[in-house]
């Protein structure tokens, strides 16, 4: 298949790389040169379990160089998602498929604005990455990729099923699911417990359960928008406030994607986490205090970064 990955940071090289090593022909485009260039130049270095191996794979900043892909990835951090999206409409073409598996929700909606929505498709995966340096990645977790149809169609959920065996074939290992939308929500509930907190407090994840006063604040934060979620329709598990506590503590060394971001002094994906709900909220003429909070805290922290 030919593939393009439209972001290819710590995640889009990951995914990129096992694709190409699976036989497929795959480019990576992203706008960071230096990256780029190092990865023509010496290849990409992909670490993981201490070792170290290097793959030749093609990237480039200009994704007309790519011409036509069968597959598109977008793995951009969501602030750039409709960027991508206008790089993803071309490389796809009348018949690409289009799919993210970002974090936060919002970004398959983005996608299908500039793409045929029946060629949207959007799901999680619990592989880990992390950026080492320009050509350099490591695989920090490995674990399942969930995908789902955007617009849930007939034609949509065959797409996903042939998607997801072909990927489980090549070695990652894959699902697919009628009902993406609620498999994003419930890793959406799960970054709305952790990730602002943490991000805020420059604490570990597992340091959110040492306190009663941050676990009530996650809690609220978590049953506010899973209200908001069952407005919606959309299924959450009724017990997520406790997967929120059982993540946090199974994780309880790191640090939140967030809390990485906040660290660098990047832009944070809040926009997606608990800003959606405070959009939400008000779209549905409901109350979010908390995740309006949250979200304003960060957004001031990240305005200020020195
Ligand atoms: P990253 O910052 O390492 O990579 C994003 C890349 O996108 C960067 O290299 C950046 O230069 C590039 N980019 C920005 N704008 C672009 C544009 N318009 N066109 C092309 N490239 C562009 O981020 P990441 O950690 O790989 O995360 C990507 C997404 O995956 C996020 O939504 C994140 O939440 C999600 N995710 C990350 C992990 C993880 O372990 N890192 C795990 C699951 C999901």
């Amino acid at each position: 298949m030919k593939i393009a990955v439209v972001g290819a940071g710590a995640m889009g090289s990951l995914f990129g790389s096992m694709l190409a090593e699976a036989g497929n022909e795959v480019w990576l485009h992203d706008v960071w040169v230096e990256h780029v260039q190092a990865i023509n130049k010496d290849g990409l270095a992909i670490e993981r379990g201490g070792k170290i191996r290097t793959l030749s794979i093609s990237a480039t900043t200009d994704p007309e160089q790519i011409g036509q892909a069968e597959l598109i990835i977008i793995f951009v951090k969501s602030t750039h998602t409709a960027a991508a999206a206008e790089s993803a409409r071309k490389l796809a073409g009348s018949d690409g498929m289009v799919m993210t598996l970002q974090n936060g929700m919002g970004n398959a909606d983005i996608l299908a604005k500039f793409i045929d929505p029946e060629r949207v498709l959007a799901g999680t995966t619990s592989h880990g990455a992390t950026m080492l340096g320009p050509g350099r990645i490591r695989h920090a977790g490995v674990g399942a990729t969930t995908i789902g149809a955007w617009a849930e169609t007939k034609q949509g959920a065959e797409r996903a099923l042939k998607l997801s065996a072909f990927f489980t074939k090549l070695g990652i290992e894959s699902e697919a699911v009628d009902d993406v939308r609620s498999v994003l929500w419930n890793k959406l509930l799960i970054n709305i417990g952790l990730n602002a907190i943490t991000a805020l407090t420059a604490i570990k994840n597992g340091q959110i359960l040492d306190l009663e006063i941050t676990r009530e604040l996650s809690r609220k934060a978590v049953e506010e928008a899973m209200k908001i979620a069952g407005r919606m329709n959309i299924k959450v598990g009724e017990d997520t406030v406790d997967k929120v506590y059982a993540v946090a503590d199974a994780t309880a060394a790191n640090r939140s994607s967030m809390g990485q971001d906040v660290d660098n002094k990047r832009q944070t994906e809040i926009g997606t986490i608990n800003g959606y709900i405070v959009r939400e909220a008000k779209r549905l003429g409901m109350q979010a205090p908390v995740n309006e909070t949250l979200t304003a805290l960060v957004e001031t922290l990240q305005f200020h970064y020195k």
